[in-house]
């Protein structure tokens, strides 16, 4: 079995020093293909070079998160902007991301739509996909996603409410979920409900994850495989199927075609 991870921060800082160990360690789980998703211009310049340093294994979501807009410097928007145009004919660049709005950061609220409305109008443009973060704002974005004539959209760890996933999936989104999936209820009835075609799957990682049996530990590959078990339970199916669907849904999702065969 092969996996994918379509949502992780590989450019962390909390990945520095270990990024070869987290490489080894995704080989090592099967995970083939990895999608290091940005915070800034700074993780979107380190994803890049990450994909240089791992062609095939790693591709790049560049964009701004919600949660750098309390420090982000004016300029940085634009320099952000300008970068991802400049690398528009970089295959390795696959999509726009993590964009998002989030509530818990209310006082920024204007900047945050301003940001957000220029990443998605960004993705329109260079018809790239975009991987959205959510929290506390999903039924809002939803409804925003139909006036922009975006390529694909993936909301990630979707959690609620569930009256936007079926919205969601009316207009063709995709969902990708991750450790939460062996342990949340709200999250394995978000897989339950999900189709096995607009499914994908995540670490987020280095966020960590305290339940059992993940424990604190800091949060690699390794993951991936466990979730795709969880899936595969909850949709009463084996884990080989889940596993191949997933595949195809990244190469659907991404455009790319990922090397299976070693
Ligand atoms: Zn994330």
């Amino acid at each position: 079995m092969k996996f994918v991870d379509a949502h992780v921060h590989l450019s962390d800082e909390e990945y520095a020093g270990c990024i070869e160990e987290i490489m080894a360690e995704a080989k090592k789980s099967n995970v083939v293909a990895l999608v290091s998703n940005s915070m800034d211009l700074k993780t979107s310049i380190g994803s890049l070079r990450l994909a240089e340093k791992y062609p095939g294994t790693v591709y790049v979501a560049s964009g701004i998160h919600p949660s750098s807009l309390n420090t982000l410097p004016e300029e940085e928007l634009q320099q952000t902007l300008e970068l991802i145009s400049e690398q528009k004919h970089n295959k390795c660049l696959v999509a726009i991301g993590e964009i998002g709005l989030d509530s818990k950061y209310m006082q920024i609220w204007d900047k945050q739509l301003k940001v957000f409305d220029s990443m998605l109008r960004l993705a329109e443009n260079l018809g790239l996909p975009v991987i959205i973060h959510s929290r506390g704002t999903t039924t809002q974005i939803v409804d925003m996603l139909p006036s922009y004539k975006l390529k694909k959209v993936l909301l990630h760890w979707f959690s609620s409410p569930i009256g936007a996933l079926s919205k969601a999936l009316k207009i063709g989104c995709y969902i990708s979920e991750g450790a939460p999936t062996v342990y949340s209820k709200g999250i394995r009835d978000v897989v339950r409900r999900v189709p096995l075609t607009n499914l994908l799957t995540e670490t987020d990682g280095p966020v960590r994850f305290f339940k059992l049996p993940f424990e604190g530990k800091r949060t690699t590959p390794a993951v991936i495989p466990t979730v795709v078990e969880a899936m595969a339970e909850i949709k009463a199916t084996d884990a080989g199927e889940v596993a191949e669907q997933v595949i195809k849904n990244f190469e659907n999702f991404f455009g790319v075609q990922l090397n299976l065969t070693n």
